[in-house]
Order: C-alpha cells, then sequence, then structure tokens
C-alpha cells in the first residue's frame, strides 16, 4: 500500500525541513507546492508569471492553477508509492480533489501530522529564514546556520531570502493560513488521521514525534 503523508501547519512552523528528512527516510519523494510554483518562477513559465503574483502578496494561488499543477506532479511514476506533501492541500477544495487523486492510485491520505508553534515563534523564524537557490533547503541565521554565511551546506549555491519572508508579507501568510488552510485541520480530524506535533521543539524531536506518530 502507497503511503501518503500530508503536513499541516502555519508558515515557519518547519514543515519543509520536517518533509525533506522524511522523505529521506521512507524514500518517498517531497512534493512542495511552493518549490515548484517558485522554480515556473525561475523559469518564467505562464504558471510562474500566474503564481507570482499572488505569492508576492502572501496570497494562495487560486485552486485552479494549484490543482493543475499537483495534478501534472502526480502523473509522474514517483508517486505511485507515496509522497510526502508539503504545502498542498491548503483549502478543503484542493483536499476532495487530492483524495480523488490518491483513490485512482487506490491510496488515500494515511497521515496528517499537524505541526504548531506560538505565532512569534513563527515570525522569529521566517524573518531570519535563507533558502538556497539550487534546491530550496532551508538554513536559519540563528537556529540552523549554515556553514559558510550564504552558501548552501549541500549544494554549495548562494542562499537568499524570500520575498514573501518578509515582515508584513509574513503577517499576511499567518491570517490567509488561519482562514483558509485551518478548516483542513477538522477535514483530516474527521478522517481520523490528524497527528498533532509539537513543532517548538529542536528539529531531531519533531521528527521522532512524527515518526512515532506513523508508527502507531
Ligand atoms: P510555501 O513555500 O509552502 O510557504 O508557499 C509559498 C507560497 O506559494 C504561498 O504563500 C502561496 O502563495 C503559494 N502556494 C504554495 N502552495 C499553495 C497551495 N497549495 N495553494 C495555493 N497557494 C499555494
Amino acid at each position: 500500500m502507497p503511503t501518503y503523508i500530508v503536513l499541516l501547519g502555519p508558515p515557519g512552523v518547519g514543515k519543509g525541513t520536517q518533509a525533506g528528512i522524511l522523505a529521506k527516510r521512507l524514500n518517498l519523494p517531497h512534493i512542495s507546492s511552493g518549490d515548484i510554483f517558485r522554480e515556473n518562477i525561475k523559469k518564467d513559465t505562464e504558471l510562474g508569471k500566474l503564481a507570482q503574483s499572488y505569492m508576492s502578496k502572501g496570497e494562495l494561488v487560486p485552486d485552479d492553477l494549484t490543482i493543475a499543477m499537483i495534478r501534472e506532479r502526480f502523473s509522474r511514476p514517483d508517486c505511485e508509492r507515496g509522497a510526502i506533501l508539503d504545502g498542498f492541500p491548503r483549502t478543503p477544495a484542493q483536499a476532495d480533489n487530492l483524495e480523488n487523486m490518491l483513490s485512482g492510485f487506490g491510496g488515500k491520505v494515511n497521515l496528517v501530522p499537524f505541526i504548531t508553534a506560538p505565532s512569534e515563534v513563527l515570525m522569529e523564524r521566517l524573518v531570519g529564514r535563507w533558502t538556497c537557490r539550487a534546491k530550496g533547503h532551508i538554513f536559519h541565521e540563528r537556529f540552523n546556520p549554515p556553514k559558510a554565511p550564504g552558501v548552501c551546506d549541500i549544494e554549495g549555491s548562494p542562499l537568499f531570502q524570500r520575498d514573501d519572508d518578509k515582515a508584513e508579507t509574513v503577517i499576511h501568510r499567518i491570517a490567509v493560513y488561519q482562514e483558509q488552510t485551518m478548516p483542513l485541520v477538522q477535514y483530516y480530524q474527521n478522517r481520523g488521521v490528524l497527528a498533532e506535533i509539537n513543532g517548538y521543539a529542536p528539529i531531531e524531536d519533531v521528527t521522532s514525534q512524527m515518526v512515532s506518530a506513523l508508527k502507531k
């Protein structure tokens, strides 16, 4: 049976970091909708141009565009064994679509780690965050600094600060999350797959909490 894990939680809680770790451990693809949008922006595709206007304001990209993009990603064979989803779904309509897509593979969402942390912690984490230009690896100037300042430990590529990690945009992203994504907590609780995870802990502790939830 394939294993699909959806990481749920506010911006800055560590979904990207944890998704990367879990994907490696379970040998499953890490699918980050934000990374796919950023790749499209970098390549200046039509999707990238459309998505950028929403992303730079901290708004969600409309469901139809996002769902079409994820459908395309799921059409690749590496998703058949499972996947770690990071940043998708973000609305109930996206979650319904995901359910349909996975049933096509005879799968379903098996676990939804719902990672939380106090909002002042999220702010501090986001505004100090640096992202690798080549592959999107994430560092933090205080909590997870790269060995050489401004350079990704893994790729050796330059690190940059995302436009949407500026303070005003971060505040808006958190509000958008509360309004549009929080209903998914109830959605997945109703399906019996939600696992609450304390994200205000060292990176390895958060991973262990998720691994124990997966074993249950
Ligand atoms: P992230 O890297 O997950 O924080 O996503 C960065 C931005 O990409 C978000 O603030 C949205 O503008 C857009 N985005 C990523 N995933 C989605 C999604 N599932 N639905 C709509 N917009 C998304």
